[in-house]
């Protein structure tokens, strides 16, 4: 049996909208991860289920290796020149916000949404949601938000009403938050919620070779760039850092995606405990990727330091800055947190 994470007056309080409204537009997450595009696919599968339009509208794109999920292809962009992602959320009657806390990570899309009369409900598990909600189902002890959907759809409709698409982007989203369950996956509920998804027919293995074995040469050759030439020791501090300037990462052929993964990597390395890797999406802007092992709160470094914030063990942020200034950051950031990191 399920534990009870979701009390009955939540379950009460999402059914009551979905039953009120029509038109749902489904929202995730700027730099949409598995978890957010996988969670967002299930819920917007659901609700047409029930005869509902509805539709999943994302601040900009997601990486190629996320494209062969179910109804991606139907996902509109806020960012897309000739979108029609603005009247999608112009014309909603409900929101369903996916795998966030507060609507600023929506970026260039929030002032459509925050302006919306339409009605705004929550499903995450990040810490600390903003009052901008209606609902709120928010859960830091669930794996992804993935894990919450699955558990709203069981919890409303039974799981009956969970169909093999449905179970192959929640199992995407579970999957990619743990890192194919390698962490944040400890509670016995993961496992038996998989089952339940297994019984509706996905292919894990093929799931798992469909999302990580989908590189392309420049990517594997990307890899050993970063591993031989980028990748730095703080031994002292036990830290990592990974570089990669806007003129590298063109060199490389990088697309969006191409990147992912790397900032984990550097954890595998004996004694390594915070990991950080600074990409220059364009010059003057670097986008931060923060990864942790055990206690270390990276996402009080991405708060402190790089106007982010995440997860306990996974979080990120963005600088306007020069790569060099932004590494005077990761430097400061190292002595502020030389304790935490060292102890
Ligand atoms: P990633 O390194 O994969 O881009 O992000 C990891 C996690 O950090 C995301 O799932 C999200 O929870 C968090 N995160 C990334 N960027 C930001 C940001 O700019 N602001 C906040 N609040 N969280 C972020
Ligand atoms: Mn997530």
């Amino acid at each position: 049996m399920l534990e009870n994470i979701i009390y009955r007056e939540q379950f009460d309080a999402v059914r009551n909208v979905i039953e009120k409204c029509r038109n749902f537009v489904v929202l995730a997450h700027k730099n949409p991860d598995g978890d957010a595009v996988g969670s967002s696919l299930a819920l917007c599968l659901y609700l047409r289920s029930l005869g509902k339009n509805a539709r999943v509208v994302l601040p900009n794109r997601f990486p190629e290796f996320l494209s062969w999920l179910p109804l991606a292809g139907e996902t509109l962009f806020y960012d897309a020149p000739g979108s029609s992602a603005a009247d999608a959320i112009e014309n909603a009657d409900a929101f369903f916000c996916l795998d966030f806390n507060s609507l600023s990570r929506l970026g260039d899309a929030c002032s459509a949404v925050a302006a919306s009369p339409a009605t705004r409900v929550l499903v995450d598990h990040h810490l600390s949601p903003s009052d901008e909600f209606d609902t709120v189902v928010s859960f830091p002890e669930a794996c992804s938000t993935s894990e919450l959907v699955f558990r709203i759809i069981a919890g409303i409709s039974g799981s009956d009403a969970l169909s093999n698409e449905m179970a192959q982007c929640i199992y995407t989203g579970m999957m990619t938050d743990t890192g194919a369950f390698a962490y944040a996956s400890t509670r016995k509920d993961i496992y038996l919620i998989i089952a339940e998804l297994l019984s509706k027919g996905i292919d894990k293995d093929l799931i798992y070779r469909k999302v990580f074995y989908n590189y392309s040469l420049s990517r594997m050759r990307l890899s050993g760039y970063v591993l031989y030439e980028k990748l730095k020791l703080y031994s002292k501090y036990n830290a990592a850092l990974i570089t990669l300037s806007h003129d590298e990462l063109q060199r490389f052929y990088a697309q969006k995606g191409d990147t992912e993964g790397l900032v984990n990597q550097a954890l595998q390395m004996k004694g390594v405990r915070f990991s950080c890797f600074l990409r220059e999406e364009h010059p003057g802007k670097i986008n931060v990727s923060l990864r942790s092992v055990d206690d270390f709160p990276c996402n009080a470094v991405a708060e402190k330091y790089f106007n982010g914030g995440g997860h306990k063990n996974a979080s990120g942020g963005e600088l306007q800055c020069t790569m060099s200034m932004a590494v005077n950051k990761f430097m400061a950031a190292l002595q502020d947190f030389k304790k935490e990191l060292t102890e």
